[in-house]
């Protein structure tokens, strides 16, 4: 059906939905967003969504830790956030237990088929354009979700896998109400989403157009699914049933007969899937005005390129400077970060990431020893940081920094013991790569376009077996070793200048986190031109910024952060995004009156 534009109409749909609410457990509980704010104790969690934190909490009040919650909140966001985040993808886990006040983290990134080699994306001598690679079977790497819950519960939670996916099952069954971000994001695919079948049965109305906003959109085939991984435990997914359609539709999608793209076949095996692993990696660690913040190792660049950046701004008395001037050192930190991020971040079994380097205060140094008053000309070369590594200086390559983003999702939950969890996951751009699983109700992911598909020879390069680079940030800032701060955010490599923006806003420019994460945001990677939303061009330090020659382009949003705050006294601030993507949701066990 099209949408109606009329407000008659658009009156009746709510009533509608109101009377179907009323029969449906999970649409009667919480169909709208919001708040983006809630102070109190005993536990809490942000999220995009409200039904996601609302599982979430339910999970902490009835005697659930952070992980549990986690883990309850990113298989609700499987159901309503399809298009950013699923068991058909991959994430990053920061998690600090209060018990033994230990971080860690779980890499459950996709990996290349084994068949995978630098040129698979390549025809004719040449890479194949974004959409072609994107939207075919040869984008799916080996999904990590499952196996990052299966694990996280294991080692870190106090609930059952099947336990922990009781309400998304719920929320599949019942169905939820669609809103106009869900819409939009479904409208940017409809074009290749009516090539597939099974998509198009999944997410497109019988006229080939997405879901009406204000109608109830139910994922049986996932409620069946997670049924199934309740039961069988991760190998529910990655042996069996589940595993072979996965397969068959990444090496063989089967594609209408009027289908106006090539949709080309990957390389995934059951051999693939039933050797993934999610393995635990140390974080990345560096101090900041004397709290210790902790990051996603390589093969994320998150943690590398935040903690560079850091490291870069501990050199300047951010809190003392006029907001400009230090909106000045956060672009030019940010851009040399990422002119190093583009040289030697990659898959750490593939490539000999200099990180120790990357992050020492020294090669820091020699950063913001280029730093001046004015901008400087991107690209920037990057910088030796094998000297602070220990090493010997390997060959450079730089590389631009890629200007797309997707959606993904962050979720941040605390307990009342004071474990916390920064969670990050992803299908890569939004929609994935377009091709739903026949009967089990999820979309694969395209995160191999993570890849420097396009080159032969950097360190990011395609290869079988291995993670592509990735953005994803989750963060957790300690004070004498007690959380202070959880944050994360989507959107491609924009992630690490909001979770860097996010950062100094708090921790430095005298911001609560709301105010932190509302703040209309800026993101230098690098290039020429720095991106920026409508609401940052239009203030008097964009107007100075200009006159130190640095180059804004507007883009609508940045970003989508969530975060938890540990205020003192076991009170907790969770916060979510007021506006951006439709606003997200932060709740507490115990909110304050
Ligand atoms: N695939 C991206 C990454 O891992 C995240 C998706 C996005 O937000 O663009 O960096």
């Amino acid at each position: 059906m099209r949408r109606r534009p009329l407000r008659s109409l658009a009156v009746l749909l709510v009533v509608g939905v109101a009377a179907l609410a009323a029969q449906a457990g999970a649409l009667a509980d919480a169909p709208s967003q919001g708040p983006p704010t809630a102070i109190g104790t005993g536990g809490a969690a942000a999220t995009v969504d409200t039904l996601a934190t609302q599982a979430a909490v339910d999970t902490l009040r009835h005697g659930g830790n952070a992980v549990d919650a986690a883990v309850t909140a990113a298989a609700v966001l499987g159901v309503t956030e399809p298009f950013s985040a699923g068991i058909g993808g991959g994430g990053f886990m920061v998690i600090y237990r209060a018990s033994d006040r230990i971080v860690t983290t779980i890499d459950g990134r996709e990996t290349a088929p084994a068949a995978m080699h630098p040129d698979s994306f390549w025809e004719n001598g040449k890479p194949l354009p974004f959409n072609d690679a994107r939207y075919s079977g040869l984008s799916v790497g080996t999904p990590g979700t499952v196996e990052t819950w299966a694990d996280a519960l294991d080692h870190y939670g106090t609930t059952s896998l099947g336990h922990a996916l009781a309400p998304a099952i719920r929320v599949a069954r019942e169905g939820f109400v669609v809103d106009q971000t869900f819409f939009d994001q479904t409208q940017g695919n409809v074009d290749y989403f009516d090539d597939i079948p099974a998509t198009a049965a999944l997410f497109l109305d019988p006229d080939g157009t997405p879901r009406d906003v204000g109608t109830v959109f139910r994922n049986p085939d996932l409620a069946r699914t997670y049924s199934r991984i309740g039961q069988l435990g991760a190998k529910g997914f990655y042996r069996g049933a589940v595993a072979e359609a996965l397969v068959q539709t990444v090496r063989n999608p089967v594609v209408s007969p009027t289908a106006n793209h090539t949709w080309r076949p990957g390389l995934m095996t059951m051999r693939d899937l039933r050797a993934y692993t999610a393995p635990e990696r140390e974080p990345t660690h560096v101090s900041y005005r004397g709290l210790d913040v902790y990051g996603m190792a390589p093969p994320s660049s998150g943690g590398s390129t935040v903690g560079e950046a850091l490291n870069i701004l501990e050199g300047y008395e951010l809190s003392a400077m006029t907001r400009e001037e230090a909106l000045h050192r956060y672009l030019e930190a940010s851009r040399y970060s990422f002119a190093d991020r583009g040289a030697y971040l990659a898959d750490p079994g593939y490539f000999d990431v200099p990180l120790v380097g990357l992050l020492s205060d020294g090669f820091a140094a020699t950063r913001r020893a280029l730093i001046t008053g004015t901008a400087a000309t991107s690209p920037v070369a990057p910088g030796d940081p094998y000297r602070f590594d220990g090493g010997e200086g390997a060959t450079v390559q730089a590389s631009p920094s890629e200007t797309r983003a997707g959606t993904t999702t962050h979720l941040t939950t605390a307990d009342r013991w004071g474990t916390v969890v920064s969670y990050t996951l992803t299908i890569e751009s939004t929609g994935g790569a377009g091709l739903v699983v026949p009967g089990w109700g999820f979309l694969a992911n395209n995160e191999l376009t993570d890849f420097n598909f396009d080159s032969l020879t950097h360190p990011n390069r395609a290869d079988g077996g291995k993670r592509p680079r990735s953005s994803m940030s989750p963060t957790i800032v300690l004070d004498d070793g007690k959380p202070l701060l959880a944050v994360g955010s989507p959107g491609g490599s924009t992630i690490i200048t909001t979770v860097l923006q996010i950062l100094i806003n708090r921790l430095d420019l005298g911001l609560t986190l709301p105010e932190a994460i509302a703040d209309p945001r800026l993101t230098q990677r690098n290039t020429a031109t720095t991106l920026a939303e409508p609401a940052f061009i239009a203030t008097a330090e964009a107007t100075a910024l200009k006159a130190r020659g640095h180059v804004f382009g507007s883009t609508s949003e940045i970003g989508a952060a969530t975060g938890i705050e540990f205020l003192g006294g076991h009170r907790l601030l969770a916060a979510a995004e007021p506006v951006r993507r439709g606003g997200g949701s932060a709740m507490v066990v115990s909110p304050e009156p």
